[in-house]
């Protein structure tokens, strides 16, 4: 990896774990999301799907044990998100778990009983390293979204971004002051119509964003509409993809 004048940022890979859209053959498709964010001295794992079996089947077939994982970071407390967390957990326990701060205080003393430690994140903020934390956002479902630095901008991550892409994107290049290289994940574009799906791309466009992976709630028309218009910077984000962030 090179060493740019500003000092090395670690490399990073992300593996889409757990999704409804499919990617690679040979992997289980169910609806929800999960990446698996390998950096430099941790490996995270950015919500859990729905099902812990699928997520470990998916993990075994993709070569990622699930005890290397030390690190989830849950963006909201939706099922086809979180369900998959008991099944990690009994591989591993001594985890922390990022959740966002209005999460149930049982929902957080269960995983506390079972040997995790539990962070609650209200603020934008540093979670450790690079990786970073939109904060909770939204008002009837709260959720965050993971940001990345790397050195060719931030790696934007959402699990359905119910608070709105749009909104969430600029939260995380106005906390870093850093332009978005990589959006990815689900977008929730899926209820809108072509035309209000066409004014969140501009926006996006707009605000510079590099490279789009969207999956999961974005909606196959949405998809198809960034595949058009992001083309050769458009990257695949569905089950079993593999993405190297320089
Ligand atoms: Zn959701
Ligand atoms: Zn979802």
């Amino acid at each position: 990896m090179s060493n740019g004048p500003g000092g090395s940022r670690p490399p990073l890979r992300i593996t889409v774990v757990y999704n409804n859209v499919p990617h690679s053959p040979g992997l289980a498709t169910a609806w929800g999301f999960a990446a698996v964010v390998e950096t430099v001295g941790h490996t995270v794992l950015f919500d859990t799907g729905a099902d812990g079996q699928t997520l470990l089947a998916n993990l075994r077939k993709l070569d990622i044990d699930p005890r290397s994982v030390d690190t989830v970071v849950l963006s909201h407390m939706h099922g086809d998100h979180t369900g998959g967390l008991d099944n990690v957990l009994a591989r591993r326990s001594d985890v922390t778990v990022y959740v966002p701060r209005s999460t149930a205080s049982n929902f957080c003393r269960a995983l506390r009983r079972r040997g995790a430690r539990v962070e609650a994140v209200g603020g934008a903020q540093r979670l450790f390293g690079n990786v970073h934390s939109t904060g909770e956002m939204g008002r009837d479902i709260r959720e965050q979204a993971l940001i990345l630095e790397a050195r060719l901008g931030l790696v934007v991550m959402t699990g359905c971004a119910h608070p709105g892409i749009v909104a969430m994107a600029k939260t995380a290049r106005d906390y870093l002051g850093r332009d978005i290289y990589l959006l990815m994940g689900g977008f929730h574009l899926l209820r809108y119509s072509p035309a209000a799906n066409r004014k969140t791309i501009d926006d996006l466009r707009r605000m510079g964003v590099r490279k789009v992976a969207p999956s999961h709630c974005t909606g196959d028309e949405a998809i198809a509409m960034f595949r058009s218009t992001w083309g050769k910077d458009y990257l695949d984000g569905g089950c079993g993809a593999v993405i190297e962030v320089p």
